[in-house]
């Protein structure tokens, strides 16, 4: 029986990686992906049929709002009988934040969604983006023998790796290798081969897909840092229009002990609203239970993020708390492992 060509869907949005030199000012433009074969002649030598869709206005990933996610899962949604992968070029400096929401978003996800972009537009002599786009599409077209993808979810594709989307972040602003996923192993390495690392990837969703387009943006950030002030802090747990704060925190999951601290943070969970902490390392996790200052954080219910970045522990608090309005509810579902961002 005759193989069915695989089908991909590129969806350009914006970032570096679609800039081209304007020969009459040399300056850096985005080029129309309409034309993607004649720029990208070795796509057409895969076994598969590419199309492509430009977003309009194409930005740069600095502007990405949750409005592009709520399109992007949509558009997923609507092609996704019609292809067996998807291709996001997207700019790097917010590439693991619309990675790891759209890993959220999706529910029942059976197919790749690679993310990619590129530190040096593709026009350029030396850029990475043609390796990382032809390779993603590789990927996103790639099938076991059953015809069952190989990568059945959101997933960041640079510079010769792919790495969970929800487990990625942005590692460097200089080198090819941006990108790093400390605490899961990649999901594929691209050599002479493409190898696969078939334990560390998910297994795929078995019901119809949907996407969660309700997103509640009501999340603050704060990082502890030596000299942070009471009015800081109490602007970050206790604002108006805030229900979940992220406290980015030491090492294991540790903060200030001083009582002017932990007061806020009590008053913040007392009040109900959603305390999670997450750690600034980029490798390990939150263990509340080593050290007094953890602990402290602990006895006033702060939820640990285990080792979730802050990228994914976001996404994860805008989609949970887009689809509950009882914040025990999210706070019960934020301990749980959704779409393998956190080991349990
Ligand atoms: N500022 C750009 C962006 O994120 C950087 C890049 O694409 O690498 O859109």
């Amino acid at each position: 029986m005759k193989k069915e060509l695989s089908k991909v869907l590129i969806i350009y949005t914006g970032g570096t990686i679609g800039m081209k030199e304007d020969p009459s000012d040399q300056t850096l433009k985005p080029f129309d992906f309409s034309a993607i074969l004649t720029e990208v002649p070795e796509l057409g030598k895969f076994a598969c049929q590419v199309d492509s869709v430009t977003f309009d206005p194409l930005i740069d990933s600095s502007d990405v709002e949750p409005l592009l996610w709520k399109q992007l899962a949509e558009m997923i949604v609507r092609e996704y009988d019609r292809y067996d992968g998807f291709v996001i070029l997207h700019g790097t400096d917010t590439m693991a934040y619309s990675a790891s929401a759209l890993s959220l978003m999706l529910e029942n996800l059976s197919k790749p969604v690679v993310f990619t972009g590129s530190q040096l537009p593709i026009g350029r002599p030396r850029t990475d983006g043609k390796e990382n786009l032809i390779s993603s599409v590789e990927i996103a077209s790639a099938r076991n023998r059953d015809g069952s993808a190989k990568i059945p979810e959101v997933c960041i594709f640079f510079n010769s790796q792919l790495l969970r989307g929800n487990r990625a972040t942005k590692f460097s602003s200089v080198d090819f290798d941006a990108f790093r996923s400390p605490n899961w192993p990649v999901l594929a390495t691209a050599g002479i081969d493409i190898r696969y690392n078939n334990d560390s990837i998910r297994t795929p969703g078995n019901g119809k897909i949907s996407a969660k387009t309700c997103l509640d943006t009501r999340v603050s950030i704060m990082k502890v840092h030596p000299g942070i002030t009471a009015s800081v802090a109490r602007g970050c747990l206790l604002g108006e229009d805030i229900r979940a704060c992220i406290i980015e925190t030491y090492g294991s999951g540790n903060a200030i002990s001083k009582p002017w601290f932990t007061d806020i943070v009590r008053q913040a969970c007392e009040q109900g609203r959603i305390v999670l902490n997450i750690t600034q390392c980029l490798m390990g996790e939150v263990n509340m239970d080593i050290y007094a200052t953890g602990r402290a954080l602990k006895d006033t219910g702060v939820i640990s993020g285990a080792d979730m970045t802050t990228e994914s522990a976001l996404a994860k608090l805008f989609v949970l708390m887009g689809e509950n309005d009882d914040n025990n509810m999210v706070k019960e579902k934020l301990k749980q492992d959704l779409r393998g961002e956190m080991s349990c």
